[in-house]
């Protein structure tokens, strides 16, 4: 990771260092930020010492304390407790005035800016699960405070754990949500139905899953790599009249696409609802 954003590395806490944020700063650690600039906060003692082991981060139970030493401050807890963490971060907030980011699915910029006492730059990112394996894919709103340098920067986070698409309006992260932040969720499912055909095919089941999960792995990994859009490579492995176009016209015939659109439009309207 370079830092052509700034000559010093911006100091960032960490608020909750669940499996989410802690993806992150892992992902920029790996990448070449300092790990002495990251402070990592969490309830129990346990997962501080794990942190502190593991990436070599400093860490302390104490938010406010972590708010106080920080130019960025990102908010990983929970969508149920960030109201109360918010609260009780206000005033440390309001001294220092960092940027706020928040990864926690649902709660809108204007809520963060209200519960921590107003006027802040904040930037809502919904990252996804495979971050933790840094092929993540993240939504990022960013409010009309947040400068080009903030919006560098948080690039440059999280680049680090995958790639980055921002939106430029805020309920534009339940479309977000559909699509990418439930999303592995739909790719898993497949597998596991690929698995259990596999299985009424006559595999056994540890064939059927291995060769149903790398088949998900390098298809994913083509779309990624080649020069040609999904359709065309799709098109590409359908022969007239061969196996693979027998079982496309199945899925076209059973409204595969139509599937799809309302599983995700299901998953935006509950983000919605949430908001
Ligand atoms: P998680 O692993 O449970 O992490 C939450 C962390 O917050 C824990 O380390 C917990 O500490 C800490 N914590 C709880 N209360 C605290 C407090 N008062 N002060 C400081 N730390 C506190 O959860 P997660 O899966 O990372 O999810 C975190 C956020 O990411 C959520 O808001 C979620 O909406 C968002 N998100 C997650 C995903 C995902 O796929 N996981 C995707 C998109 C967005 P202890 O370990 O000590 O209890």
């Amino acid at each position: 990771m370079t830092h052509q954003t700034s000559a010093t590395p911006r100091t960032i806490a960490f608020i909750g260092a669940g499996n989410m944020a802690s993806a992150i700063f892992g992902g920029m650690i790996e990448a070449g930020y300092p790990a002495d600039r990251i402070i990592a906060t969490a309830r129990s003692r346990d997962t501080l010492e794990a942190l502190e082991q593991r990436y070599g981060v400093t860490t302390t139970q104490d938010n406010a304390d972590a708010v106080a030493r920080a130019d960025v401050i990102v908010l990983g807890v929970k969508p149920q407790m960030m109201h109360d963490v918010c609260q009780a971060l206000a005033p440390a907030v309001q001294e220092r005035k960092p940027l706020v980011i928040s990864v926690a699915a649902g709660i809108t910029c204007d809520s963060l800016e209200r519960w921590l006492g107003g006027e802040l730059a904040i930037i809502r990112c919904m990252p996804n699960t495979p971050s933790l394996v840094g092929v993540g894919a993240s939504g990022l709103y960013a409010t009309s405070r947040v400068t080009d340098e903030q919006r560098a920067l948080m690039d440059e986070m999280l680049t680090a754990v995958g790639i980055v698409e921002w939106v430029e309006e805020e309920g534009l992260l339940e479309a977000v949500t559909g699509i990418s932040g439930s999303g592995p969720a739909y790719f898993f499912l497949f597998i596991e139905a690929l698995e259990a055909a596999g299985i009424e095919l006559g595999l056994d089941a540890e064939t059927a899953r291995r060769l149903a999960i790398q088949t998900g792995r390098g298809a994913a990994q083509m779309a990624f790599t080649s020069e040609h859009e999904p359709a065309e490579l799709r098109r590409r492995v359908c022969s007239p009249n061969g196996t693979t176009e027998r079982a496309i016209n199945s899925f076209e015939g059973d409204g595969l696409r139509e599937m799809v659109s309302r599983a995700a439009k299901a998953s935006s309207a509950r983000a919605a609802e949430l908001a």
